[in-house]
């Protein structure tokens, strides 16, 4: 999902000054000197007043406008207030500017739901939060869902699914594409070419020819809806691991199981609670003599589910030989975020999804209120 906060500096500013409300906001330079306008209005933007324009083209469009200096301490403190709702969305939110965010919400239908409801529910918060409206475009890629975001501003939310990607991206003028600026369009424009549909008609070699390498096969890529950039945070939490250290050395096999269905149970918990999915789940273990090792498994489907990672972690330490040696500490984790893939597993029949996502949720909920280690499950083994 990108998200696209609508007229940010003008729209603060209508906030914050009830008489500014319905009016042309033109915040940048001061007319009668140099500059551009930052940001303007929807009102001011009916005059013909847009974003980098000279602040001198803008006063002749619409002297009567009211024009502001950019306050940036308060557009920051609000941006600061509009990130860490959206981190309460998802966990993996990348900003890209001060009113602009990537948010990777792949693997939350089964929380949220449908791609829509997470975009609904998105601004509806950001509304809640800062009072201001903006735009959301939701795609399987960041160039999708940014181009759905500016396809309905203000106020947009557009979704479109893979299958819709060339019938949304045919129509549209190359100019959209990123990297096509003045130049590229007028290269482009030369070749006949104004619309991606035009575009796709162009082989990669050719394109190549006018463009160079990496500029043509960066447009090959875009008319056809491929982007292969993911979203990522920086510093974002990159595991979730519990580990427990004995007082004297474990021996028995049912102790450390238990001990085991204890981490999993908390690594499950903080996982849901953040909207996490691991696709690895690593075993971890020190012998007598401080002799660490870890194991890993490589999951199809990312989970969160401690019946999971319990069985998992379990069967790494049973495969790892040594089992049946003294244990000083004993800890399991998940890593790798991710939604699930297809497969014929368990998990995919959907009415058992379900179930078991109810039943967790209900656990966490009874752990919430109660405290932790009142309720368990009762897991069957599975080896
Ligand atoms: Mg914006």
């Amino acid at each position: 999902m990108h998200l696209d906060m609508d007229a940010f500096f003008a729209s603060v500013e209508q906030r914050d000054n009830p008489e500014y409300r319905g009016k042309p906001v033109v915040v940048g330079a001061m007319p009668g000197r140099r500059g551009v306008v930052s940001t303007c209005s929807y009102e001011a933007r009916k005059y013909g007043i847009c974003s980098a324009m000279p602040i001198s083209e803008a006063h002749r469009r619409c002297p009567d406008a009211i024009y502001l200096r950019p306050d940036m301490a308060r557009y920051v403190a609000v941006s600061k207030k509009v990130m860490l709702a959206l981190g309460e969305i998802s966990p993996v939110v990348e900003p890209v500017s001060i009113d602009e965010a990537y948010i990777d919400i792949s693997g939350m239908e089964r929380l949220i739901g449908e791609p829509v409801e997470i975009g609904r529910l998105t601004k509806l918060k950001i509304r809640e939060v800062v009072g201001l409206d903006c735009s959301a475009g939701i795609g399987p890629n960041r160039l999708i869902a940014k181009l759905a975001s500016e396809y309905q501003k203000p106020d947009g939310l557009v979704v479109i699914r893979p299958e819709q990607i060339q019938a949304f991206l045919d129509p549209m003028p190359v100019s959209n594409l990123r990297g096509v600026g003045p130049k590229a369009r007028q290269e482009l424009e030369q070749l006949g070419v104004y619309t991606v549909k035009h575009l796709k008609t162009y082989s990669l070699d050719v394109l190549r020819g006018y463009f160079g390498d990496n500029g043509g096969q960066h447009l090959y890529n875009q008319a056809r809806g491929i982007a292969l950039d993911q979203v990522g945070t920086k510093g974002g939490r990159k595991s979730i691991s519990k580990e427990s250290t004995f007082n004297e050395d474990v021996i028995d096999q049912r102790q450390l199981r238990e001990c085991l269905r204890g981490l999993a149970a908390e690594v499950g918990r903080t996982a849901r609670s953040k909207c996490l999915k691991g696709r690895v789940v690593t075993m971890k273990i020190r012998l007598d003599g401080f002799e660490t090792h870890t194991r890993q498994k490589k999951l199809r489907n990312a989970t969160s589910a401690d019946g999971v990672v319990l069985n998992i972690a379990w069967n790494l330490y049973q495969e790892s030989g040594f089992a049946g040696r003294p244990v000083r500490l004993i800890g399991l984790g998940i890593s790798e975020w991710g939604g699930s893939e297809p497969m014929g597993d368990l998990f995919d029949d959907p009415e058992e999804c379900k179930r078991e996502e109810h039943l967790y949720a209900a656990m966490d909920e009874v752990t919430k209120k109660f405290g932790r280690g009142k309720l368990s499950l009762g897991l069957k083994k599975r080896d």
